[in-house]
């Protein structure tokens, strides 16, 4: 912690793909529970307007008075926003439908690209002492996505093993590249996590294959199993890691954490 490499403040990550269903909300719940249960203190920003990690983590519509929404466009106090959940040292920011909005109310703002990037470093962030954010993109690459990339130090990719999964990336990373340019130039990609992953299924092996191929060690070694546990686990509104502590689930995402963890450690 106290190499003067390392930037202050939290790590940001945003979890992003364009495509619905990919396990996004999934891995954004599961990786902030894991590393929460590491010792780390982690805010998953919820910035999907469907509200599914806020619905995941038992914060229930009623209680979501204000929103990631009030965060980035009516510039709302951190403490009316951020909320606990039931896993310790792990904090949210909720989402309701009124975010769908966004991207229309920021289109006239000048700033409109900043707005996350300027939230998260504000200075009552620090009481927080975050070591992790991890931003919940929603399944488009709109405003608020380019907000996630703008914000973030790093692009969580989840992939999902199957057919065409390869070539929607390329667009992803044409957007990675254009934030690049105009606003973040540091921003790099976190990794590329294979989901759903079934390794009786050819298409699963195929794709995997095809991925290290192309992509290399951007790649988790990590692979997230399809397991019936994760996809139940909202309905209780926990993580899977509360829910069934030692399903295939709760494993794989423990040992995403870890290797994150091993990796950003190698390179303070
Ligand atoms: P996204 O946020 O990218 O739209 P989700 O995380 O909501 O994707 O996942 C889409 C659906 O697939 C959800 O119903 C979720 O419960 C389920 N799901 C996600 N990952 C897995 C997995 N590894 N095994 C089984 N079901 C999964
Ligand atoms: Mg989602």
């Amino acid at each position: 912690m106290s190499d003067p490499t390392r930037p202050p403040g939290p790590r940001i990550i945003a979890i992003a793909n364009q495509k619905g269903g990919v396990g996004k909300t999934t891995t954004a719940i599961n990786l902030s529970a894991a590393l929460a249960e590491a010792g780390m203190n982690v805010l998953l920003v919820d910035l999907d307007p469907q509200g599914n990690a806020s619905t995941g983590l038992g914060i229930d519509p009623a209680q979501r008075s204000k929103t990631t929404y009030d965060l980035l466009v009516e510039d709302a106090p951190l403490q009316e926003v951020i909320r606990k959940t039931r896993v310790d040292g792990l904090w949210i920011c909720p989402a309701t439908t009124d975010m769908s909005s966004a991207d229309i109310e920021l289109f006239s703002n000048a700033k409109r690209s900043f707005l996350l990037h300027d939230a998260l470093r504000q200075p009552a962030m620090d009481a927080y002492h975050f070591d992790y954010v991890l931003i919940d993109c929603p399944p488009s690459l709109s405003l608020l996505t380019v907000n996630a990339m703008v914000a973030a130090h790093s692009v969580l990719v989840p992939l999902q093993a199957e057919f065409y999964a390869l070539e929607g990336l390329s667009q992803l990373m044409l957007t990675v590249r254009e934030v690049r340019h105009s606003a973040n130039k540091d921003l790099r990609i976190e990794g590329v996590l294979l989901t759903m992953y079934d390794s009786r299924n050819n298409l699963s092996l195929q794709v995997e294959q095809d991925a290290r191929d192309n992509l290399g060690p951007v790649v988790f070694q990590t692979r997230i199993p399809r397991n019936v546990r994760l996809s139940e686990a909202p309905s209780f509104a926990v993580p899977v890691l509360e829910y069934d502590p030692l399903s295939k689930g709760s494993l794989a995402y423990r040992a995403l954490a870890q290797e994150l963890l091993a990796r950003h450690n190698s390179n303070r």
